[in-house]
Parts: structure tokens; C-alpha cells; sequence
């Protein structure tokens, strides 16, 4: 099988065959060290400010979500949550879960943010602005220069959940004033799921300070204070972490974030150009490297994605809910080549052939 999905995503040789070993004992100066090496290349490739901390979850994309919202706001706080989709929904269910009063920018599908959505909040009395920097149930990556202008001339706290695009589309933490960045391990991080990450700018930091965190396993005190040694506070996803770490240093030595960035723009370049002229159209108005969402014309979106998985040995990305015959979405990151599109395309070839799109 071929992984175009957007996570879990294919491994690269040196990450899958540490998986293969035997889970070592952490509770050593060995593995303190390999953490501490991963705080640094996250806030490398973050661009962190000076004086952010990291934090490694054992939990999924979802559990650093919720751990943000419960550790850094308050129901004294006042959000705005852009909502643009099923990612942007799950920020609106954890502020009313956690009591967090919040007003909701609602887009439709594929559609951008613009400066007039935002109008209406200036100089509202907001506290703190949370974003998915990047979509990915609709491929909408959103315009962070803007959000980071708005942010700063209303003094926001701002949380950037960058699950699906950290290292595939350019996050400059510092200069955007991003308070908390979120990422995954299965996403372009390309490592079995099970680990989320957070990076936490100082003021985060002192937010956290701040606050009663009221789940004991998720709370960043705990964690934080821990991670001045290198360690956890409860047994992580040991092998993942360092699984993690072979590819934060992979990609380190081949050139680096902006180097894995390009790598990823141009398989997504290299598809969206091999697929003009096919009865599929992109339905984001702002897309990200990380993934290409297309509306088929001529067939169902999700007999599609049978019909390859079946048929054809490949995985794409379905998509859910009531986009579930209108769109399938196609991933680049992870470790694909542009041999995997040329298959992936000729079997969309060989399904037009058919007559079946
Ligand atoms: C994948 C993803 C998540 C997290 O999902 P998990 O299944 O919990 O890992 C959150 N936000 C975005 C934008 C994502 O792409």
C-alpha cells in the first residue's frame, strides 16, 4: 500500500526500524539527553522565541489541544476560535467542555479567513485568539500574518494548533507572537501516532504558572518541571520519542526545516500539476503544502477512495461527515516521492479510462 493520507503517514527506514527494537528503559541520562535534543530542534524548527519551553504529550494531536485550553485560559479569558471546520469544531466543544467563554468566526467550507471576518472583534475586550493554522479536514490554511497583526494590536494570547503543517508550510513562532504551537507525530513529523508536542513562548509559560490545571495526567507544571531534567512525568511513548528524534536530526542534516518545507511544496506541486485537466476540482481557496482537497465532478468522493484502496493498492484520504461524497483529499507529507504520484495518478488515469470518473 501507498499512504497519501494525511496521518498516520509513511515512516522514512531509519524511523520504522527503530520501531522494530526493544523499548529501552528512560529513566536515564541517555534518553534526558535525546529529550533535551528534541526540545531544541522543535523550537529550531519553530523559531521559537527566546525563553520557550517544550512539552512532549503522550496522546494524539487532540490531547495537546486539550491541554493548551485547560492549562492557559481561564473562564476570566475571552476567545476567538476560527471555526472552519471539524479541527476549528473541536476548539469550540473544548471551550464550552472547560468553561472558556469564546465567540466563533464560523467559515464555510474552503474558505479563506479575510480581514473583514476579523473586523468585528477589534478592540472587543478579547483575551486570547486560537487557530489551526492549517484545516486539514478542508485543506484551508489560513493566513497567519494577518491573525498575528490582529493579535498583536489587540494584545491576544494566541494559540496555533500547526498539527498538519508544521514542517511542511513555513511557522515562524516568534515573529507571528505565537503563544502555544502544536504538532503531531503522525502528521509531517512522519512517526507513528501517539505523541503530540507543544511549544510554549514565555508568556504561555507564565499563563501556566498561573492557572489550576484540574487533570493531573495533562498538566503542564507537572510536565514542565519534569522536562528541566529531560524526562516526563509518566512512562511516554518511549520508542516514538525516539523515533522522533532520528527524524528531527534527518531532517536537521538534509538542509534543514526550510529544506523539508521545499521538499514537501514540490511533490504537492508536482501533483496538482499531473492532475489539470482530470474532472477534479481544488476546493480550498488557500491551500497548504501539506495536502491537495479535491471535489471530484463525475463520481462519488468516497467510492473513490474505495475503488484505489481496493483496486489499486493506495490509500487517500477520505474525508467524513457531509463531505463525505464531495471531497477526498490527497497528502504530501510523510516519505513519498514523486514515483508514488505517478502511480497514484495513473490509476486515477486508468479510473477515467473506465469511464468510472
Ligand atoms: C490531525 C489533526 C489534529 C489532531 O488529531 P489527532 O487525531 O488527535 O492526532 C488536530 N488538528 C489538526 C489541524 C489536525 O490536522
Amino acid at each position: 500500500m501507498i499512504n497519501f493520507t494525511v496521518g498516520p503517514v509513511q515512516s522514512s527506514d531509519a524511523v520504522r526500524a527503530i520501531g522494530a527494537e526493544q523499548v529501552p528503559y528512560f529513566r536515564t541520562q541517555e534518553f534526558s539527553e535525546l529529550m533535551f535534543e528534541n526540545e531544541r530542534l522543535i523550537k529550531k524548527f519553530a523559531k521559537a522565541p527566546e525563553g520557550s519551553k517544550v512539552a512532549f504529550i503522550t496522546g494524539s494531536g487532540s490531547a495537546s489541544m486539550e491541554t493548551a485550553i485547560m492549562n492557559t485560559l481561564t473562564p476570566a479569558d475571552k476567545a476567538i476560535i476560527v471555526n472552519g471546520g471539524s479541527f476549528g469544531h473541536r476548539f469550540v466543544e473544548l471551550c464550552e467542555l472547560h468553561e472558556i467563554p469564546f465567540a466563533e468566526i464560523k467559515l464555510e467550507p474552503g474558505k479563506a479567513l479575510k480581514a473583514e471576518h476579523l473586523a468585528a472583534y477589534e478592540g472587543k475586550g478579547y483575551t486570547t485568539f486560537i487557530v489551526n493554522k492549517h484545516e486539514t479536514s478542508t485543506g484551508v490554511h489560513y493566513d497567519m500574518q494577518l491573525i498575528s497583526d490582529f493579535c498583536k494590536r489587540n494584545n491576544l494570547f494566541l494559540i496555533v494548533d500547526c498539527i498538519s503543517t508544521f514542517l511542511a508550510d513555513p511557522f515562524d513562532m516568534g515573529a507571528l507572537g505565537a503563544d502555544v504551537m502544536i504538532t503531531g507525530s503522525q502528521k509531517a513529523l512522519a512517526c507513528p501516532p501517539g505523541i503530540s508536542v507543544m511549544a510554549l513562548s514565555p508568556k504561555a509559560l507564565a499563563r501556566i504558572d498561573g492557572i489550576k490545571c484540574k487533570c493531573q495526567y495533562l498538566d503542564l507544571k507537572i510536565a514542565l518541571k519534569n522536562a528541566e531534567r529531560g524526562q516526563t512525568p509518566w512512562t511516554p511513548a518511549v520508542s516514538i520519542l525516539r523515533q522522533i528524534n532520528a527524524r528531527l536530526k534527518e531532517i536537521e542534516a538534509n538542509g534543514g526545516v526550510e529544506a523539508e518545507i521545499a521538499r514537501t511544496a514540490s511533490l504537492a506541486n508536482y501533483f496538482r500539476e499531473q492532475i489539470k485537466g482530470m474532472p477534479f476540482e481544488i476546493v480550498s481557496e488557500s491551500l497548504s503544502n501539506a495536502v491537495t482537497p479535491l471535489h471530484p465532478t463525475t463520481a462519488s468522493a468516497y467510492d473513490i477512495f474505495l475503488k484505489i484502496k481496493d483496486e489499486y493498492g493506495m490509500w487517500i484520504c477520505p474525508n467524513g461527515g457531509d463531505m463525505k461524497d464531495t471531497i477526498f483529499r490527497v497528502g504530501h507529507i510523510g516519505a513519498l516521492t514523486t514515483a508514488d504520484y505517478d502511480k497514484l495518478v495513473a490509476a486515477f488515469k486508468d479510473l477515467q479510462a473506465k469511464g468510472f470518473i
